[in-house]
Order: structure tokens, then sequence, then C-alpha cells
């Protein structure tokens, strides 16, 4: 469970991009963030693996205080909640395999990390991740010869192979094409709903958020306009999340 209590985040340059947030995320949930872009969506979804640190409040996620890690403690805490980027980040020169094995790298001695040598185990789990997400046959493949729909799901493999909790997706479809974005959010829901790993997207496409995620938080202007389930955003919650046309 992913629970916010008064939280406020603060740029260094002052600006409040969010402001008290409440809010409780259970296990297993499907959730879309939506919101115009500047509304603090991003700086949401990475407060909880503390990419960002807050200013005020607190976030609990499974019971440990997220603001109280350090080191070991957060390395440990980030491999139960893995990261997607919109920007894949991957070694685009080297293979599928070794970009899917990166994930163990904050957890082997640096020699080991360096050379490039794994164990069988290590090696067993990220061509298993690759089998999940639909490219085993791509393992031995260059990064750079896939597609960006390909890319993503290596990136999702990745974060799969140290078996997360709960996965942060920061705008990972917004440069897919409509199909390819479609594929990768099946791969999201299959994950959600086979693995029960709570996924937390940050989306453009509120059509898309609709049709895929359970539950929908709606920000505006750093503040959490709606949450509920996404079968009740009616045009009037879209319209408190977006401000009316004429107000755009
Ligand atoms: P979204 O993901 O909804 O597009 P962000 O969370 O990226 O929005 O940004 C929220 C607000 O915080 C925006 O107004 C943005 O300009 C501002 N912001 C983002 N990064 C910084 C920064 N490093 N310093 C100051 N303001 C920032």
């Amino acid at each position: 469970m992913i629970e916010f209590s008064h939280v406020y985040m603060r740029y260094p340059s002052g600006f409040e991009a969010l402001k008290d947030i409440d809010l409780t995320i259970p296990d297993g949930s499907f959730v879309a963030i939506i919101g115009r872009s500047g509304a603090g969506k991003s700086t949401l979804i990475r407060t909880i693996n503390k990419l960002y640190d807050t200013s005020e409040g607190s976030i609990v996620v499974d019971g440990t205080k997220v603001e109280e890690l350090r080191g070991a403690s957060l390395r440990r805490f980030r491999r139960k909640v893995g990261m997607i980027f919109q920007s894949f980040n991957l070694i685009t020169r080297t293979t599928v395999l070794r970009n899917v094995l990166t994930a163990f790298v904050p957890d082997i001695p640096w020699w080991r990390a360096l050379l490039g040598v794994f164990t069988k185990q290590e090696r067993m789990a990220a061509l298993g991740s690759l089998d999940k997400v639909g490219i085993l046959d791509k393992a031995y493949v260059r990064c750079d010869q896939l597609s960006g729909g390909q890319q993503q799901r290596v990136a999702l493999a990745r974060s799969l192979t140290v078996s997360p909790q709960i996965i942060l997706a920061d705008e990972p479809v917004a440069s897919l094409d409509p199909v390819t974005a479609r594929q990768v959010m099946d791969d999201f829901r299959r994950i959600n709903q086979e693995m029960s790993i709570t996924v937390l997207i940050n989306i453009h496409h509120v059509d898309l958020a609709l049709e895929y995620c359970d539950h929908v938080l709606g920000v505006r202007a750093g503040e959490v306009v709606y949450d509920g389930p996404s079968g009740q955003v009616t045009q009037d919650v879209l319209d408190a999340i977006y401000g009316k046309k004429e107000e755009a």
C-alpha cells in the first residue's frame, strides 16, 4: 500500500509542485495519473521512490517511511519499486539481455558489474522476464535494432527481473504510435493482473487511461482533484482536471 499524508514538494526555485496530497493506493491497483502538462504528475510519481524528496508530509510504502530511506535501505527499497521512463533509459549499443541484467548491478560487487559477470541464476531470471513480456527471441539482439515498443518492453523486463511489488511508469507510451502504445498498455495490464504488481502510470492519453486502468488520480496545479474509479470519470470530472475548454 502506498500512502501519502499531507505531502508537499517544493523545487529549489521555491515552486510548489505538490500541495497537500493525501491518498491511499491499495496493493494490486492499476492507477492512471492524468492532468495537464505541468500539473505535477511526474513529480508525484517520482516522490514515491525518492527520486525527488518531499518538502513536508509523509509517504509510506508497505510500512516503510520513504523520507527516511538512505544508502543501502534506499537501494533495497528501489528493488521493490521499479521505474519505467518515457525514454526507456536503455544502453542502446548493447544487447537486450545485457540491458536486463543491469537490474542486478546495484546488488553485485563492482568488479562483476564492470566485467559483466553474472551468475546463471541472474541470467535465467533476466531471460524469464524477457519471456514474460514476449521478447525472449530478442535476447541477443542489440537494443538499437528494436522498435520503440520493443525497447519499452526491454525496460519493463529489466524492472521485472528483480521481482518488484510496484512499478512506477512515467509517460511510458508518450513516444509510441497508437498501436504500439496499446501493446505496451496490454503488457502493463498483464503484469498487474497476472503478477499482482501495483502499477502507477503517468499518462497523457485519457482514453487509454480510462480503458486500461481501474483507478484514476486527476492532478491539477499540484493538487489531486479526482481520486476514484476510472468508471466514474465523467465530463465534469475531466473539466475539473483539465479545466473547461474556455479556460484552456
Ligand atoms: P507533469 O508531469 O504533470 O507535466 P511535472 O511534475 O513535470 O508536471 O512538473 C510540475 C511543475 O513543476 C511544472 O510547472 C514544472 O514547470 C515545475 N518543475 C518541474 N521541474 C522543476 C524544477 N527542476 N525546478 C522548478 N520547477 C520545476
